[in-house]
């Protein structure tokens, strides 16, 4: 089964998606992931994505629909796949719908999460990340036992460049603006499955393998 993840920054895609990645056995594949581990190696991807990222801006199309298709043709994602923040613009989704056409794939279902803004500024404010083994807090729900270091392996905690009050709104502006209309896309094709996001992350879970399935 192929999945999207659809929804605003902070919705809790990656969360769940790695969740059920585990259960399913099947394999999530994130733009931001990739672009964020690009900027870090200093690839040349990375040194191109890399302003756009920090403003909150959109990494042009071409560029991450350029990502994918390559992804898609690996080996690693024939039994299936979640795309967690791809698509986010109509052209993106056009795009996908071609590259698995040629591919004899297609997508399955749509899971679009729906959250309040304020709880999503909430969480994304309070996002810090492990510099060490990559585990996520937030410091208003799920604080670490010390300020700044990881329980589980001791390393420093981040705040995403991109996760600042001023460079959230932008995200969220774009997201209303190029991403919100690919629900309306996905609902013509009637894929579209709404997730109330603003649950737990326990809830989150239950709700998404009770419509999955065993
Ligand atoms: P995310 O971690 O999914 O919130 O993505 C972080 C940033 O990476 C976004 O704000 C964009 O700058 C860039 N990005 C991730 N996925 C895409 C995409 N599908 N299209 C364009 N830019 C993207």
């Amino acid at each position: 089964m192929n999945f999207i993840f659809l929804g605003a920054p902070g919705a809790g895609k990656g969360t769940q998606a790695k969740l059920i990645m585990k259960k399913y056995h099947i394999t999530q594949i994130s733009t931001g992931d990739i672009l964020r581990e690009a900027v870090q190696e200093k690839t040349s991807l990375g040194l191109k994505a890399r302003e756009y990222m920090n403003k909150g801006l959109l990494v042009p199309d071409e560029v991450v629909i350029g990502i994918i298709e390559e992804r898609l043709k690996s080996p690693l994602y024939q039994t299936g796949f979640i795309l967690d923040g791809f698509p986010r613009t109509i052209r993106q989704a056009q795009s996908l719908d071609e590259v698995l056409d040629k591919l004899d794939k297609c997508i399955d279902r749509v899971f679009d999460f729906e959250v309040d803004e304020e709880a999503l500024i909430k969480r994304l404010t309070g996002r810090r990340v492990c510099k060490g083994c990559g585990q996520m807090y937030n410091i208003y729900f799920n604080p670490p036992s010390q300020d700044g270091i990881c329980n589980i392996c001791g390393g420093e905690l981040l705040q995403r460049k991109d996760d600042t009050l001023e460079t959230i709104k932008e995200r969220l502006k774009v997201y209303r603006a190029q991403t919100a209309p690919l629900i309306e896309y996905y609902q013509k094709q009637g894929k579209i499955e709404t997730i109330d996001g603003n649950q737990e992350q326990d809830r989150i879970y239950d709700q998404l393998c009770a419509l999955l399935g065993s």
